[in-house]
């Protein structure tokens, strides 16, 4: 038996265990670093297994790093656990929360990080059997706030990775080329003058009336932005009672571009009219820098190998009453949305996919040079390393991202399947890597290349520490 067959059938033979994890996870339904329940299972696991597992690393209390074997090549493997806010839902076709306003795995990172233990412990037997070199995986929280695994490179902890493999559950089994939008997290703190609204304004300096002020500037720099580029705000603060003049009031931004440097300059637009507000209001204000992070590199060698690694395995078939659910899902999603959900996936020929509910093709990586909107903190470790996050086909195309159906599905027997696929795609991968050098020479290279001789250079300030929950 090859050292890839050990680790697969070891991945057959305990999927009960393996589902009953992501289960567990989806229960717990967890928000970004607070994920304590999610990390201990998930880290209870890999010690049961043999791994050695460092707790709380770049201070983050539910991060973490599992390693086994010895010396190189080592091979990383990421995993998430966060949930959502007020996303609960029941694993039913229909909307109607478990708990309301709770939590939930709206991204199916309740598989995310099973599918990489799973994979991880998997290796391990290989190792155990037949191959040299180690495995790490790195337990990343806060994913959804982009936070996590920014501070963690930051923390240097993929500094000696060969290479990082990283699954997410989507809609799609598909190892693409696409990049996703570098960003910043930012929220600014504006201070007045209190004073009674109504008999002595005058006396009073809003800084409610800042935060509008401010808000307004940046609508008016939309027109006046690359066309790629995202801006987005709420208002998290904006006064106590309408009797009083606000003296504090505060706004937290997103703004996103597909490269770092296109950040930067919007946002230092950004911090200018801030400024404006100010003058114009006479308050004073002071900038929070929570999170920001990189685009993402793809890795056209790791692209190849997952697909050869999804063929070789195999994509799951579903019964007809997977089937039927499915369809209970996607008729949730008029055809209009689902047709642009997938125009926007930026692959050629999505016109064929509109009729197909649950789609269990393998596609050929595609993408190259073409930017999602939405951003993720993987996008560092692809600056530090050579890294390929590739989807394996959860939910019926169409579904949107952090949505009550994605939360229900993500705890079904299509989430349970994808999670097995997953799991051995992410080990079949990982082998490869551990005992074909030539391999990992040409994704180093590919790496090399992907990042056109720029130097990563983390977003954080560097005295930055991640804003961690009471
Ligand atoms: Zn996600």
């Amino acid at each position: 038996m090859s050292t890839k067959d050990v680790a697969l059938d070891w991945i057959s033979e305990n999927s009960t265990r393996i589902i009953e994890i992501s289960d567990k996870i989806w229960e717990y339904a967890e928000l970004p670093l607070k994920e304590y329940k999610s990390s201990n299972l998930l880290m209870s696991e890999l010690q049961k297994h043999g791994y050695k597992v460092t707790r709380g690393v770049a201070d983050l209390p539910t991060a973490f790093i599992a390693s086994y074997g010895e010396g190189e090549p080592v091979i990383g493997i990421l995993g998430e656990y966060d949930a959502l806010p007020g996303l609960s839902q029941k694993p039913i076709p229909r909307k109607e929360p478990l708990k309301n306003g709770a939590p939930g795995h709206g991204c199916g990172h309740n598989i995310h990080g099973t599918s990489g233990i799973a994979a991880a412990i998997a290796v391990k037997t290989a190792i155990e059997k037949d191959a040299h070199g180690s495995v790490k995986f790195f337990g990343c929280p806060a994913e959804e706030t982009v936070i996590g695994k920014v501070f963690m490179v930051q923390e240097g902890v993929f500094d000696n990775v060969d290479t990082v493999l990283s699954h997410h559950p989507g809609s799609m089994n598909a190892a693409d080329l696409l990049s996703t939008n570098a960003m910043n997290s930012v929220k600014f703190h504006f201070k007045g003058i209190a004073a009674h609204a109504a008999s002595s304004p005058d006396q009073g300096k809003s800084a409610l009336d800042a935060v509008e002020l401010m808000n307004t500037g940046v609508n008016f720099l939309r027109e006046h932005v690359i066309q790629e580029a995202r801006i987005h705000y709420v208002i998290e603060d904006g006064g106590k009672a309408p009797n009083i003049v606000p003296s504090r009031a505060n706004s937290w931004y997103y703004i996103r571009a597909p490269e770092r440097w296109q950040v930067e300059s919007i946002y230092n637009k950004v911090l200018n009219i801030a400024k404006g507000a100010d003058l114009m209001v006479g308050t004073t204000h002071e900038v929070q820098f929570i999170t920001g992070t990189h685009n993402k590199l793809p890795n056209v060698k790791l692209s190849e190998l997952v697909t050869e690694n999804m063929r070789m395995i195999g994509a799951p078939e579903y019964s007809k009453e997977e089937l039927d659910f499915a369809k209970k899902i996607a008729d949730t999603i008029p055809l209009e949305e689902k047709k642009n959900a997938l125009k926007k996936k930026k692959i050629l020929q999505w016109e064929k996919l509109v009729d197909v509910v649950i789609d269990t093709s393998i596609h050929e990586p595609w993408g190259l040079g073409e930017t999602l909107t939405a951003s993720t903190d993987v996008g560092d470790v692809s600056w530090k390393t050579p890294t390929i996050e590739f989807w394996t086909a959860t939910y019926p195309l169409g579904i949107p991202g952090h949505s009550w159906q994605k939360v229900a599905v993500s705890k079904t027997s299509l989430g349970h399947k994808s999670l097995i696929f997953a799991a051995k795609v992410l080990a079949g991968s990982a082998i490869d890597l551990l005992t074909n050098n030539t391999l990992l020479k040409e994704v180093h290279t590919a790496f090399l290349e992907s990042k056109k001789n720029k130097i990563y250079k983390s977003p954080l300030p560097p005295d930055a520490k991640p804003p961690i929950p009471d």
